[in-house]
């Protein structure tokens, strides 16, 4: 059988990190075995719905180079992709557990469950709603629906005996049935809950491998219970542990976490972000740590995630984005970077802007920080802090290269990176004075700092009136 996986978020119109995680780990399970990825838009709860939300997800995916076989805005013959327009298919097979005695409407209003609520509090039990509609006679039920009376379908759990879910990632998990509640599969309003749709979706969308949170294992036994019930296979389960931010709460849309679009706008590489994000939570055989799409299809293996909660590390995310701003080439990294730069470049040449920030390749670890390394090449003022200052009264020597610098510099007719380089080695034969006392001074008086690009490429790029103000 082709292997298919499946993407199964809800229309949200935000993705954060965890959440493509998961669509990566189902992409690679799926093309490791040369089967599908199928994106299905789970909409049931149709409060969570934003407007382009699926235009949305479409345009994450396909800037991390996922491809989608089949979804709502590429249909195959599984359709459709969309929960909300599959009402009448939930209802079907719904309806067929009920007559096959799996399943019962239930009637009860809110107030009562309230009220069982409320006793459970009491007593100090967990909430479990206690089948008292399973009881009722045929007769109850067709004189309550003649009425207009509203209902649920609720699933029948057996009360004995325990159910055991095989899980790639956690083994065989063992749960007593009689702590599986009779759960709501169609509402009252005639949508299903996930807990139903997604086991009618994943069979009739042949879906083999279902990945996601670990949150929905303790759920398992029950969506195997269904399968059952309709004679069908249980595809294979890999819940994978959550990503926690990085104050160790889970990720959340609401505290704006780590979303994959902030990211990108901030100017992160997509496929450094997916690179960084598959190494999260699973280990490969070797030590390799940057892969290409292909090299990770060809080594994912889902056996290799891990039971352990796994943390967002923006720091280690910044290593993986600068190795990969790094190796682009010198045209891509401009087209990359240049949209970033805020600053006004009107004045400048192509060249000069080109060179500004071709000096920065080596050491970006983000598009927009390059905003927070040029500074020194726009703004007006330098701030010189009171150790540099310090440092400058420090040695009789210091006036002196100053001196030089701004002689040499101001005689020069040229303005290029190779006259600027002889200039400091002039400075160096006529002073006598080479090291830390030769560069330092000069950084510090052109820039404010003692870090900074090559001197000579600073020197430039500041240019020559700014530089001789600045030396004086
Ligand atoms: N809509 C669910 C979620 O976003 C999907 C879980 C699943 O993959 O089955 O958590």
């Amino acid at each position: 059988m082709k292997t298919r996986t499946r993407f199964a978020p809800s229309p949200t119109g935000f993705m954060h990190i965890g959440n493509l995680r998961t669509a990566i780990f189902e992409y690679l399970v799926a093309k490791h075995d040369g089967g599908d990825f199928i994106l299905r838009v789970e909409d049931t709860d149709q409060n969570r719905k934003v407007e382009g939300a699926i235009d949305f997800i479409y345009d994450t995916l396909k800037l991390c180079n996922i491809e989608i076989n089949e979804g709502p805005n590429n249909e195959g013959e599984f359709g459709p992709y969309i929960q909300s327009e599959r009402l009448d298919l939930y209802k079907h097979y719904a309806e067929e557990l009920v007559k096959m005695g799996k399943a019962y409407y239930c009637f009860c209003t809110e107030e009562t469950l309230e009220e069982m609520r409320a006793l459970a509090d009491k007593y100090k039990r967990p909430f479990m709603y206690d089948g008292r509609c399973s009881r009722l006679t045929e007769e109850e039920i067709d004189e309550k629906i003649k009425s207009g009376e509203k209902y649920v379908i609720r699933q029948k759990m057996p009360k004995t005996g325990f159910s055991i879910v095989h899980d790639v990632v956690y083994g065989d998990v063992k749960v007593e049935n009689k702590v599986l509640e009779d759960q709501i599969l169609l509402k009252s309003d005639g949508y299903p809950t996930y807990n139903f749709a997604n086991v009618i979706d994943d069979h009739l969308m042949n879906i083999t491998h279902v990945i996601r949170g670990n949150e929905y294992l303790s759920q398992t036994p029950k969506y195997n219970l269904l399968y059952e019930a309709f004679g069908w296979d249980a595809p294979t389960y890999i819940h994978v542990p959550m990503v926690l931010g990085e104050d160790g709460n889970k990720l959340s849309k609401r505290n704006g976490d780590a979303s994959f679009m902030d990211l990108y706008n901030e100017g992160y590489l997509p496929d450094a972000v997916v690179n960084y994000l598959v190494l999260l939570g699973w280990s490969p055989e070797t030590n390799q740590e940057v892969y290409t799409m292909d090299e990770l299809v060809k080594a994912f293996d889902a056996n290799r995630i891990s039971k352990s909660p796994s943390s967002y590390d923006i720091k280690k995310l910044r290593w993986f984005n600068a190795k990969y701003i790094k190796n682009l080439s010198d045209e891509d990294y401009l087209k990359f970077v240049r949209p970033f730069l805020k600053y006004d470049v009107s004045d400048k040449s192509e060249e000069w802007v080109n060179k500004l920030l071709l000096i920065y390749k080596d050491h970006l670890s983000y598009g927009n920080e390059i905003n927070e390394l040029v500074g020194i090449f726009f703004n007006d003022e330098i701030n010189i802090s009171k150790d540099n200052q310090e440092f400058l009264n420090s040695d009789e020597n210091i006036p002196v290269v100053i001196n030089a610098y701004k002689e040499e510099i101001s005689n020069l007719t040229d303005w290029n990176v190779e006259v600027i380089a002889e200039v400091i080695n002039k400075v160096k034969e006529k002073t006598g004075i080479k090291g830390k006392l030769l560069y330092m001074p000069i950084r510090i008086k052109i820039s404010g700092v003692e870090h900074g690009p090559e001197l000579p490429d600073e020197i430039y790029l500041i240019g020559k009136e700014k530089v001789i103000d600045r030396l004086k």
